[in-house]
């Protein structure tokens, strides 16, 4: 029992919460799971937490049992807001509802000026990696949050995580190393969600480097795309697209023309991407 609060079973029940696939809704309804997730964000005593799609809520209660100072929660299904109105009621004045979409909210306008916050969130699948290189990119840096502990299909979490000559070593793995640690803190199985998704999900925990290489991210995209674009090619093939001319540029930076995308470091990456 982390709260008083009613079974998240009862709640979806009362506010007739079935999920819907078009929101990416897989539902954690076992709170011993979610706080097992809010804890792995480590301390939230005296923290600020911002949640994306809390949905019926199990691991925004997690959040607040934990001990967060405030919680300001993201949620774009109204069907939600009355079951979270009543998680409002239980913590007065800890929890803020706001009702839209994750991927247009002004996020540096959501915490007190100079205020920090953990992300931590359930995201839904489908818009999850716009999600994560959003909050990446963001700007200025360091930013808003002060860390992300974040659930993703096992597959995008080794994207994340993945380090030069690894299968999953791409486009992904160079933003998200440019400007966090990263690393996959556990799995949760399919059977933990309702409903159950085809595909084991992972948490992963990233960390923003306080400063990072100096780089901007659409020159490093632009680099990192048209390496990545077929990953068998060399190099000097590969960056025609970008570079007028590629091996001349490749040597001056001390980099194997011959070399293939996937040996270079974020490093190589963001030198190449410093020409544009
Ligand atoms: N955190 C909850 C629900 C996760 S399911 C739990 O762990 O049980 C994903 C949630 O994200 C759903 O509640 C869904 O309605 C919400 N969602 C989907 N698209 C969204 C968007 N664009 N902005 C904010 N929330 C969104």
């Amino acid at each position: 029992m982390i709260d008083t609060l009613p079974p998240l079973r009862d709640v979806m029940m009362r506010h007739d919460l079935m999920p819907k696939k078009s929101l990416g809704q897989n539902f954690i309804l076992d709170l011993n799971l979610t706080s097992k997730i809010a804890l792995s964000a480590g301390s939230l005593k005296g923290h600020h937490v911002v949640e994306i799609g809390p949905g019926p809520g199990g691991l925004s209660r997690a959040i607040l049992a934990a001990g967060a100072k405030h919680l300001t929660v993201i949620e774009h299904d109204r069907r939600c807001l009355s079951a979270l109105k009543e998680i409002q009621d239980h913590y007065p004045d800890r929890l803020t509802i706001i009702e839209g979409d994750a991927l247009e909210i002004e996020y540096n306008n959501l915490l007190p000026i100079g205020g920090k916050a953990r992300l931590i969130a359930n995201l839904p699948y489908n818009i999850a990696t716009p999600l994560l290189t959003g909050w990446l990119k963001s700007e200025p840096w360091p930013t808003w949050y002060s860390s992300m502990t974040l659930m993703f299909q096992r597959e995008v979490a080794e994207r994340i995580v993945a380090k030069p000559t690894e299968k999953h070593y791409g486009r992904l793995a160079i933003i998200a190393g440019w400007r966090c640690y990263s690393s996959i803190l556990f799995d949760i199985s399919p059977k933990a969600f309702t409903p159950p998704p085809k595909v084991t999900s992972s948490v992963v925990y990233l960390k923003p480097i306080e400063k990072p290489l100096a780089c901007e991210a659409k020159a490093l995209e632009r680099v990192t795309a048209a390496a990545f674009q077929q990953r068998r090619k060399m190099l000097r093939a590969s960056l025609k697209s970008v570079f007028q001319n590629p091996i001349d540029m490749l040597n001056m930076l001390n980099i194997e023309p011959t070399a293939r995308a996937e040996t270079l470091s974020v490093e190589d990456f963001i030198l190449l991407a410093n020409q544009l």
